[in-house]
């Protein structure tokens, strides 16, 4: 029934004994029962959690006494011998609240589902099954179902238990008179404090033992989604990368939507000049540089991706031939006056660009070898040009 070292509170023990006075002094009334509510076991290895839910609950039934105490005050409910045994209760469960301080979970767990199942017992034979105080054996078999690591049969077994429990409670109590018969203004009110104390605890067992399960799936679904991002993006450059780009195209297929889609396959001039010159360091930042460029020129709906090594590959869709050329001649023309500082030393490159219209009843490999082709043909004649 003991769970790991992970705790509610994220504090451990002892390496917090002095931070937590100094917590005391400085922090307000809330976070002082916060604190007194999530303080950590001293026993090595438990989890806080379960220490939190079962001091809310114990505090929960005490304040479940003193409004049964207030309310007797006001009307005499109880004689000489009931207040000295709700008294004791009070003590055994401040007891308790003390005692989740020192114990292992589980016993903590089962020693307060004794007491709740005394004090069920005992509070049916004082007002009667009708109050509905039966009902805290739902808390009790959650708590322990929650709280413990053991197998389906163990499990089932306590269910069992809980069941037969509650039918001995209903043939023992349901039609027997009550040891203090209570009038029935006072039998509604009973009622409301007991459903809303025992959803309080439910709700509370629920909210501790989800959290933990929520969070970890919070964090999977997040990890997932980075690691998704990171396998269609490229490393250095951030931009989409040639499976990305690819899914894109997919995608645009088979929205069926466009008329017009122009993809161009680009290359940078002379890059090798640039990395033997001043080094792949610096190759590097103007490979930056160029797709920051592209990010910025290039509107939304179409993307920029970087194919492989120096070579990027961009997608139009919508766009028709010359819609594409006049973007592409200001992004040519823009990356052409750009200056990467480099060491002190300022770097420039041109680019050449193999523009095509994507020809929908061919295949889209088919479409960039023919921009593969312009490209090459624009290598063939001078560089930096674009090839349409
Ligand atoms: P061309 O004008 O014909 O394209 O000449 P080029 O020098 O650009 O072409 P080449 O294919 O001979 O050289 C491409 C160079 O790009 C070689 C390779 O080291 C470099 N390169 C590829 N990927 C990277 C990278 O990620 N970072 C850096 N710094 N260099 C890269
Ligand atoms: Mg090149
Ligand atoms: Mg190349």
């Amino acid at each position: 029934m003991s769970e790991g070292g992970n705790s509610l509170s994220g504090h451990s023990s002892e390496a917090n004994a002095s931070g937590e006075k100094d917590l005391f002094k400085n922090t307000s009334i809330i976070q002082k029962i916060k604190c007194f509510i999530t303080k950590d076991t001293t026993v090595a290895n438990e989890s806080t959690k379960v220490f939190v839910v079962i001091r809310v609950l114990v505090l929960s039934v005490l304040f479940y006494f003193l409004t049964i105490l207030c309310i007797d005050k006001a009307m005499h409910l109880l004689d000489g011998r009931g207040m000295r045994l709700s008294i004791l209760f009070i003590a055994v469960f401040v007891w308790m609240f003390y005692m989740t301080y020192r114990l292992r979970a589980k016993y903590a767990a089962w020693m307060f589902s004794l007491g709740l199942l005394i004090f069920i017992y005992i509070n049916l034979q004082w007002f009667g099954w009708w109050i509905g105080v039966q009902h805290f054996l739902i808390v009790i078999l959650m708590l322990v179902f929650f709280v413990g690591y053991d197998g389906f049969p163990f499990k089932m077994g306590l269910a069992a238990a809980a069941t037969l429990i509650r039918l001995l409670f209903y043939y023992r109590f349901h039609s027997a008179e009550a040891a203090y018969p209570i009038p029935s203004q006072m039998g509604d009110l009973l009622q409301i404090i007991n459903t809303v104390t025992i959803f309080w605890c439910l709700s509370v067992i629920c909210y501790v033992f989800s959290k933990s399960t929520r969070e970890m799936e919070g964090k999977l679904v997040k990890y997932n989604e980075q690691l998704q991002r990171q396998a269609l993006t490229d490393n250095l450059t951030g931009l989409a990368n040639r499976r990305r780009a690819l899914d894109y195209v997919e995608q645009i297929l088979s929205e069926g939507q466009h008329e017009n889609f122009s993809l161009c396959m680009c290359d940078i001039d002379f890059f090798k000049k640039v990395n033997d010159t001043w080094g792949h360091e610096c190759g590097d930042q103007v490979l930056k540089a160029i797709a920051k460029t592209f990010k910025e020129r290039m509107p939304r709906g179409s993307l920029p991706c970087r194919w492989g090594g120096e070579e990027f590959l961009l997608l139009f869709p919508g766009m028709n031939g010359d819609e594409a050329n006049a973007l592409l001649m200001t992004i040519r023309d823009k990356i052409k006056k750009m200056v990467v500082e480099y060491e002190g030393h300022e770097v420039s490159v041109t680019m050449t660009f193999g523009l095509t219209e994507f020809d929908f009843l061919k295949t889209i490999e088919d479409a960039i070898t023919e921009a593969d082709g312009k490209l090459y043909y624009g290598k063939e004649h001078g560089r930096d040009q674009i090839v349409f």
